[in-house]
């Protein structure tokens, strides 16, 4: 361990360094490619009335949040196998994930990460429209379409336009019941690191270093309140 090569053994051990370089390699060489939102509360909402917000509201659509300065960037996730889930939390919430990125990227309460390269499935009714049916997520690849009147639509008769949204050919009904694949979206609920900074030994120099932040991020379709799409 080259790391512990120039301390005393008489030292107490830290593995701090170590810890430090270890997770930057981690989330650069395995993380996933994500794109990360910072949550803005909606101007909407009124500073005074905390649980008051406009009833229709073109920012937001009555989420409350509106999401600026996207960046592509490398996240670390966790919790896709059972064996991490129990490792750090000792329980498993439906639907969440952890996050760990870069110290520069400061992800905080409400942000939003998509996993880029990473496909889920979807479900979700929507009422007779019109031409294309955006769908909650752009969709990957389509499975299932059944109308209310119980007739399946063929998805070989369905497009999925450039935006990733569906043309359907004529149907009867209304409404029209989808299962798709899609990339997955998280809401971060909660920051298992916030503040990461630590006194750290860099070449026998005592400095300040900050680590990577970890959060919790739960799919956003379980964190909002889907009356309200
Ligand atoms: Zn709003």
């Amino acid at each position: 361990m080259p790391l512990s090569s120039r301390r005393s053994s008489l030292e107490p051990p830290t593995r701090v360094e170590f810890t430090l370089a270890e997770f930057i390699r981690t989330i650069q060489q395995h993380g996933y490619d994500a794109r990360w939102s910072k949550a803005l509360i909606c101007p909407n909402n009124d500073p005074y009335q905390p649980d008051h917000h406009r009833l229709s509201c073109d920012f937001c659509d009555q989420t409350g949040y509106l999401y600026v300065d996207p960046i592509e960037l490398k996240v670390h996730v966790t919790s896709f196998s059972t064996r991490q889930i129990f490792m750090t939390e000792g329980r498993y919430n439906p639907g969440t994930a952890y996050f760990t990125t870069l110290p520069e990227h400061k992800i905080s309460f409400w942000d939003k990460i998509e996993l880029l390269s990473a496909e889920a499935r979807f479900t979700q009714v929507m009422p007779r429209g019109t031409n294309p049916y955006k769908t909650k997520y752009p969709v990957i690849e389509l499975f299932s379409a059944l109308t209310s009147e119980n007739v399946v639509i063929d998805p070989a008769t369905i497009t999925i336009d450039g935006d990733g949204f569906l043309v359907l050919p004529a149907w009867t009904g209304d409404f029209v019941s989808f299962s798709y694949t899609y990339r997955p979206v998280y809401i971060i609920q909660d920051l298992l690191h916030q503040v990461r900074d630590s006194r750290i030994t860099d070449s026998g120099v005592d400095v300040e270093a900050t680590f990577p932040h970890q959060a919790m991020g739960r799919l956003d379709f379980l964190v909002r309140d889907e009356s309200a799409d």
